[in-house]
């Protein structure tokens, strides 16, 4: 089955240039300084990776959602989950709440900084009581005279110390537990608002290239303009958004163990034991079969979840699958991948070592594999 068209291929051919030559050769340092410069970001806009699925006027690209996966699968073959997230966060996770639900004179004004990388963009749902949960959101919006003002804090946020922008989702009217769902509504903060502030940088296993942050709102006055379709809609766009993100997180899963797997067979073809390479052994030679296997299954698990979404289905079931499936299928390669590499493989210096970190986050980021399980469940009418 075909996937991708010679212009898809074309573009691939454009990525995996500029990941080779501008990405690979710094993600050593970028994981030891925590932090990815934020220099990379106009540089991503210039090449037009940045609004790939965004209308032209607003200076994205209008192309296909097949696009957008060529650009997240080579933004994972960088050995850098930190920077595949990072990517996936700005344009597919956070500011397609804009895109979707803002108002026009919103869209002009932030959307085409947003495309040439000029702001940075974070999503920030998940807060330090909870995450699986999202209707049980604390942080409190209350609406004063031509503004809001935020009250709470946000916990996990990805590209959440560097951001310049922010999606922030809030319940507009605090204590109602009645109206848990309809209570969420999301606005968009600038990271100059007073009273916004970025509590701390958090300390993690993985992805350490990505910085994560706390944030807090304290009387934080927003624009009222700046809240994102109507009061109350919230929650089921941050459902929506969802889906993006699991596709997205899908990709990267399938194309980090595809790189994971290669290197490991590179591996496996020089290292010696016992008289010989140790692609020769039998039960290794089954190992990396099942681990192919397994990765093909995935990847089509994914392509078929993106067919179905770009086609306009709501693909809630087959989005939550590939999700589900590639999140704990990336976490087999990794054990296996760095049980081939034996003690090399537990030492920083490979970079298998740093894909079996980055990889742990898939079972826990963007909706646990229990909350997968939850969603397929409830599709199954159980
Ligand atoms: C590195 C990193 C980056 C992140 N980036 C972002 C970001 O940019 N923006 C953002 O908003 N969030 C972000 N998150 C948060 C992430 O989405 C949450 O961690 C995730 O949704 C789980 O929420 P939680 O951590 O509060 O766990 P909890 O919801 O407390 O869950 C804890 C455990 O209980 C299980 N559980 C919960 N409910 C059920 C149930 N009903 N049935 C069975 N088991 C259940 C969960 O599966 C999990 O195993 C990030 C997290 C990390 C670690």
């Amino acid at each position: 089955m075909k996937v991708f068209g010679e212009h898809h291929e074309m573009f691939r051919a454009t990525v995996r240039a500029f990941v080779e030559r501008e990405v690979m050769p710094h993600v050593e340092a970028w994981e030891a300084a925590g932090r990815i410069p934020k220099t990379i970001w106009p540089r991503m806009g210039e090449l037009g990776f940045l609004g790939i699925e965004y209308d032209e006027k607003y200076g994205g690209a209008g192309a296909d959602l097949f696009t957008t996966a060529v650009l997240h699968e080579e933004c994972a073959r960088s050995r850098s989950g930190s920077f595949a997230m990072a990517v996936g966060v700005h344009t597919d996770m956070a500011s397609p709440h804009l895109y979707w639900t803002g108002s026009e004179p919103l869209k002009e004004k932030y959307l085409p900084a947003i495309c040439r990388g000029e702001k940075l963009c974070a999503i920030a749902v998940t807060e330090p009581g909870g995450g699986s949960d999202v209707a049980a959101i604390r942080t409190r919006a209350t609406r004063d005279g031509a503004h809001y003002v935020l009250n709470g804090s946000k916990m996990f946020i990805t590209n959440g110390a560097l951001a310049d922008l922010y999606f922030v989702a809030a319940r507009v009217e605090a204590g109602e537990t009645t109206r848990r769902h309809r209570g969420i509504s999301m606005f968009l903060v600038e990271r100059e608002t007073p009273g916004f502030g970025v509590s701390r940088t958090l300390a993690k296993t993985g992805m350490l290239a990505s910085d994560t942050a706390e944030l807090s709102f304290q009387d934080a006055r927003v624009p009222a303009e700046n809240l994102l379709g109507r009061e109350g809609v919230g929650f089921y766009e941050v459902m929506r958004v969802f889906q993006r993100e699991r596709l997205v997180a899908g990709l990267h899963a399938v194309a980090m163990s595809e790189r994971a797997l290669e290197d490991t067979m590179a591996y496996v073809r020089e290292r010696q034991a016992f008289g010989g390479p140790l692609s020769e052994k039998q039960t290794v030679r089954h190992k990396l079969a099942d681990l192919a296997t397994l990765i093909e299954a995935g990847r089509w698990l994914t392509y078929a979840a993106c067919q179905a979404y770009a086609g306009g289905d709501d693909a809630v079931r087959e989005v939550s699958m590939a999700k589900l499936f590639t999140a704990e299928m990336a976490n087999r390669v990794a054990y296996d991948c760095v049980q081939l590499h034996g003690g090399y493989g537990y030492m920083r210096e490979y970079a298998i070592e740093r894909f079996a970190r980055d990889v742990r986050l898939f079972t826990i980021g963007g909706g646990t594999s229990e909350i997968m399980k939850e969603i397929i469940a409830k599709e199954l009418d159980l």
